[in-house]
């Protein structure tokens, strides 16, 4: 019979809307300017591809490319709530920058007059701004003078310094400061490799003057004290001040290939500019300066709270050998660094400052209306300054507690909240949170509560917010 069969009902995978036509959607016309032809294309790709597994029937794919269209953005990185008490957290991008130099970050976007004299029409030098905030919020008097550079971040700074004032001399450091300061990094692996040798002197608890004054000889070429900053030695410790390494190197008198005497590199990690009694065992770059430092060494995004950078004070000859060193350029600050580190030391109190410094009772009062916003318990916590900054300096101050396995889904709500997961519990601390955002917590939290199907009060809707 020639009647045509009939056959299987036809298969869905037809109806699935074709790439160009999803392509040509106004939607996706218009977000052409805001993301590449190659992302628009993978995300069609790849929503019709959970169509064609039968995942999504074709009938929805249309409305479903242009929801990941519109929640699409041109980076992965999400904004998270820190609610660690972590303030300086590394795998959260250390500093979270003050609205100022945000501003600053988006000014410099365009073009800038970074190094150009607009005056003159001539070129300037490069982040002069910069250079001028840094001296002017270190108060240190130093012989000679004293003068600034900013490069990529504190391990470019320790490379560039070690280059340009070691080169293939030994560098004379205790043996109690040589640290790994993360993801496998480790500070001895960073300065051989450009070519100084170290001589370590002293044991890991205890290191005397007299190890250092036994260590100096002919191939001496400076010394080196950095302020093991990501954890503390207790008991049976002894560590030689900066003034005796400065007379160290003075008694050693100019060396004969240079007629200087011997530098002394002082890497203090976190970035306190002055002294702060909130931090009383954490080193600042002015006292370290004042006591002989040659160079001083700190990261812009630890206690500073500014952002990723190298910095660079000291005597104004030193810096200006490292800042003529061809070193300099490879590890030079952009734009975008050089204007938020200026307003960061300009502009007013940091979020790192604001969070370091909070007052406990607040975090209380802030704690017990989310504990009883989401129906949870209060308990202390104790935050931490992190990022390598004051180790032993427990911060006193307060999370609501909820159960362990919340954690997973506060991560990956919306916003993302990261909380803190100890002792069976996931707590959630405020101090990193910027208090106009402790609604947002709260909504998140009765999200993941609702998500989760065990929320005692009123459920919140997914997504409603
Ligand atoms: C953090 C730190 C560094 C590295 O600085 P980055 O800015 O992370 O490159 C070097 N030395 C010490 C003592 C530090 O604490």
């Amino acid at each position: 019979m020639p009647s045509a069969s009939p056959g299987p009902a036809e298969d869905p995978r037809r109806r699935i809307p074709r790439t160009d036509d999803l392509l040509a959607l106004p939607e996706l016309v218009g977000a052409r300017d805001r993301l590449s032809g190659a992302v628009l294309r993978g995300l069609v790709g790849e929503v019709q591809d959970r169509a064609r597994r039968g995942v999504l029937p074709p009938e929805e794919v249309r409305g479903e490319v242009l929801a990941a269209v519109a929640s699409r953005s041109a980076t992965c990185l999400r904004p998270v709530l820190n609610a660690t008490g972590v303030v300086v957290h590394t795998n959260l991008g250390r500093a979270p920058l003050s609205e100022t130099a945000v501003q600053a970050l988006i000014t410099a976007g365009g073009y800038v007059d970074v190094e150009m004299d607009l005056v003159t029409g001539r070129r300037s030098q490069r982040g002069a701004g910069a250079r001028r905030a840094l001296l002017a919020a270190c108060p240190a008097e130093v012989p000679g003078g004293l003068d600034a550079l900013v490069v990529n971040n504190g391990a470019a700074a320790l490379v560039l310094a070690t280059t340009a004032l070691i080169g293939t001399g030994e560098l004379i450091v205790s043996r109690g400061e040589l640290v790994e300061i993360g993801a496998g990094f480790r500070l001895p692996d960073l300065i051989t490799s450009t070519g100084a040798r170290l001589r370590e002197v002293g044991t890991t608890n205890r290191t005397h003057r007299a190890d250092y004054a036994s260590a100096i000889g002919p191939e001496t070429a400076g010394l080196l004290k950095v302020h093991p900053s990501n954890f503390r030695v207790d008991g049976f410790t002894s560590a030689v001040p900066i003034e005796d390494l400065r007379s160290l190197a003075d008694e050693d008198g100019p060396r004969p290939g240079t007629g200087h005497s011997l530098p002394l590199i002082v890497d203090v990690g976190s970035g306190l500019l002055t002294a702060d009694p909130a931090l009383p065992e954490e080193p600042d770059l002015t006292s370290a300066l004042e006591a002989g430092a040659d160079v001083v060494i700190a990261s812009g995004d630890k206690l500073l709270g500014g952002p990723q950078a190298g910095l660079l004070l000291g005597r104004a000859e030193t810096i200006r050998r490292l800042a003529r060193h061809p070193l300099a350029r490879a590890v030079r600050a952009d734009k975008l660094t050089l204007a938020a580190l200026e307003a960061t030391l300009g502009g007013g109190i940091t979020p790192v400052s604001r969070a370091l410094h909070a007052d406990p009772e607040r975090l209380r009062e802030r704690a017990e209306r989310l504990g009883t916003a989401v129906g949870a318990p209060v308990v202390a916590h104790e935050g931490r300054v992190g990022g390598g900054g004051a180790p032993g300096v427990p911060l006193a101050g307060w999370a609501v507690r909820l159960p362990e396995d919340l954690a997973l889904l506060l991560r990956t709500g919306d916003p993302a909240v990261l909380p803190r997961v100890q002792g069976g519990a996931c707590l959630v601390d405020l101090r990193c949170i910027p208090e106009p955002d402790d609604g947002r917590l709260a909504e998140a939290v009765r999200a993941a509560q609702s998500r989760r199907g065990t929320h005692p009060e009123t459920p919140v809707p997914d997504g409603g917010h």
